[in-house]
């Protein structure tokens, strides 16, 4: 089946549901595909603080959830599905689902965010759900008065370390340098915490376990005459090491930089290589990632569809 829309908008984190709610709003025929975690990463946090209107804080879930209604209450027409190819050198521009169904849009948002990443061992594959885990709010539920480590020293490994603590017996944190890199208020609450041990200098070599994880082998000082090969035991290895951008789907049609983020136009706006399609939210932004700034991009991202759509 074929669907005809103005604007397509692909993500459904807080860049695709404010796009969305913008082009509902100015009467522009839109339809954005969710994609494989409806309400994107932040559903996998848990208290948001940082984001403007919530004197409380709000909860990342619910966050998403509200984002979600708004759209649906201005109207917006959000749907199930992935889009797993795109083909950007015809018009109107054709979108394949993983259902085969297609979508024929005139401007297209792409809003898809960005996964997080592995160290490339090949133990994160073979203890792939059974030890290994890049979302603490989804599994530490399993490592209740057990032992696990996080790896990274950025806010996500601390944000990560510290509700672990919560749950977990004790959290080594595997930080490679020999300082974290989160910001003064994460290192303070990490700080805080009795049984969260900080591994500085510390590179992971593997892990070992039968059956699951038991232990991880470590190195500090990798690669110096100092190097130093050391073993912990623990029941759980989580990555908070970053993420990347979720652009494979695209088949290098748009410019990408370096790392793989969606270049955008120097002039500020969010218009991409490809005139017609923009880019918001984490998948073009690798420098502040933060969700207000992700809100931010997806209502330019729809004022430039709106505009492009004009003309
Ligand atoms: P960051 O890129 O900020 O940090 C990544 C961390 O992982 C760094 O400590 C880095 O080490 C380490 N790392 C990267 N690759 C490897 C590797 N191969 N082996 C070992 N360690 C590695 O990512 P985050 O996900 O923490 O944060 C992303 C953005 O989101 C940031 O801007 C952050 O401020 C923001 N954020 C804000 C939150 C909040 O305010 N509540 C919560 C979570 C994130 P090194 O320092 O050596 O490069």
């Amino acid at each position: 089946m074929t669907t005809k829309v103005k604007s397509l908008i692909i993500g459904s984190g807080p860049a695709g549901y404010t796009a969305a709610i913008y082009l509902a709003r100015a009467g522009v025929s839109s339809v954005l595909f969710e994609g494989q975690q409806p309400g994107g990463q932040l559903t996998q946090t848990t208290t948001i603080e940082n984001f403007p209107g919530f004197p409380d804080g709000v909860d990342g879930f619910q966050l998403m959830d509200n984002m979600r209604r708004q759209a649906v209450n201005v109207g917006a027409d959000l749907r199930n599905g992935v889009v797993t190819a795109i083909n950007l050198s015809q018009r109107p521009f054709v979108a394949t689902l993983d259902s085969g169904d297609t979508i024929e849009a005139d401007t297209v948002i792409v809003a898809t965010g960005a996964s997080a990443k592995y160290l490339g061992l090949p133990d994160e594959k073979k203890y792939a759900g059974q030890g290994v885990s890049a979302c603490a709010t989804c599994d530490g539920f399993f490592y209740r008065k057990k032992v696990v480590a996080v790896v990274g020293g950025g806010d996500t490994a601390c944000e990560e370390a510290h509700y672990l603590s919560n749950l977990a017996n004790k959290v080594y944190m595997i930080v490679r340098k020999d300082h974290l890199r989160a910001s003064a208020a994460m290192q303070r609450r990490v700080n805080e915490k009795d049984n969260i041990e900080i591994l500085y200098n510390t590179n992971t070599l593997g892990l070992f376990g039968d059956g699951g994880v038991q232990g991880a082998h470590l190195v500090r000082h990798k690669g110096t005459p100092e190097a130093q090969e050391f073993d912990i035991a623990i029941d759980g290895f989580f990555l908070a090491i970053g993420h990347r951008p979720n652009t494979d789907f695209l088949g290098g049609q748009l410019k990408l930089d370096g790392q793989g983020y969606i270049l955008t136009q120097p002039d500020g706006s969010t218009a991409t290589s490809v005139p017609g399609v923009f880019a918001a939210g984490d998948v073009a932004d690798p420098r502040y990632r933060q969700a207000v700034a992700a809100a931010g991009t997806g209502c330019r991202a729809a004022l430039d569809a709106e505009k492009y759509l004009a003309r």
